[in-house]
């Protein structure tokens, strides 16, 4: 079959200053995963390598420049799943780990468990040959003096201008047919330590089956966990593709990856008066992505192999 991928960078307030960034790292992980795909290779290489370019890059709230605790500490949290098995490998408050995804990845893959918080996720990383780092290379300068703002003043969102970043993910299908959901977030900003969102939660932040398809989310966690975010998208693609906007069981001429990335997005305004987002890939490979933030940052490859991005 025909592989595809989808990333994204977060949905938030994203300022003007900060599109292109956003943009460019949206490309870069595209054509890092695509470089993977379009030879042949797997779609847990492709997403990882995408999710690699994301947390190394400052602008977004993943890895290396994520959003600090209150503590002033950066704890990470992520999650990769296997859509023909629906096996996750997730990890949580990682705060020495460069790449957070790499860890998600070897507890999918080499672990009894699918997930691991903490020191022990830590120990775990390091047994699988994954390096630590100090906590301290983790912050960059804009979160450190977003977090300063913060802490001399009150939590606001204001004080993280030009440093609004976003949790990352992506979705791939490779020529196999295999799917593979990840999400890679370093959480919100100045949350308490120990503080677990919707993204490593399988079916809140992430979900895959092969069935249907996969979903990476972004947004206020605590609102996302409530409806099940990711599972409740991917449920809805199971669902045929009907018109919601004229409800006569037409077609409409929006895929249904489209449909259910929307209506997901609809369920977590109606239910919870939350913002965020989606990006989708139905099991066909078709993108889909919705939110009702002001602005997401999200990228994917189109059929005929150009690499679009939007803010
Ligand atoms: N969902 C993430 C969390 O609550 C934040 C984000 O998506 O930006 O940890």
């Amino acid at each position: 079959m025909k592989p595809a991928l989808i990333v994204h960078g977060g949905a938030w307030d994203i300022p003007d200053e900060a599109v292109d960034a956003c943009k460019s790292g949206c490309r870069r992980a595209l054509a890092a995963g695509w470089s993977i795909l379009s030879k042949g290779g797997n779609a847990l290489e492709a997403i990882e390598a995408a999710v690699m370019v994301l947390e190394d890059d400052p602008v977004f709230d993943a890895g290396y420049g994520s959003h600090l605790n209150r503590d002033g500490r950066v704890e990470c949290d992520a999650i990769v799943m296997n859509g023909a098995t629906l096996r996750a490998g997730a990890a949580s408050t990682l705060q020495r780990v460069k790449n957070p995804i790499l860890v998600a990845r070897a507890i999918l893959e080499k672990c009894p468990h699918m997930m691991l918080v903490g020191e022990g996720a830590e120990r775990f990383a390091r047994e699988q040959g994954i390096a630590l780092c100090d906590p301290e290379e983790l912050i960059s300068d804009a979160g450190q003096e977003a977090w300063l703002r913060c802490r001399n003043d009150k939590h606001a969102a204001e004080h993280h201008r030009g440093h609004e970043q976003g949790t990352v993910g992506a979705v791939a299908i490779d020529r196999e047919g295999n799917l593979f959901a990840a999400t890679s977030t370093g959480g919100t900003c100045c949350k308490l330590p120990g503080r677990v969102g919707d993204s490593p939660l399988i079916g809140c932040g992430c979900y895959a089956d092969s069935e249907a398809g996969g979903v990476s989310c972004t947004g206020y966690g605590e609102a996302i966990m409530k409806i099940v975010m990711a599972k409740t998208a991917v449920d809805l693609l199971r669902e045929s593709a009907i018109c919601m906007a004229t409800g006569a069981g037409e077609p409409c001429g929006v895929s249904s990856g489209q449909l259910a990335a929307r209506e997901a997005v609809h369920l977590l305004a109606k239910r919870t008066h939350a913002t965020g987002g989606l990006i989708l890939l139905d099991c066909h490979g078709h993108p889909g992505f919705a939110f009702n933030t002001p602005r997401m940052a999200y990228g994917y490859v189109a059929l005929d192999g150009n690499l679009v991005t939007a803010v």
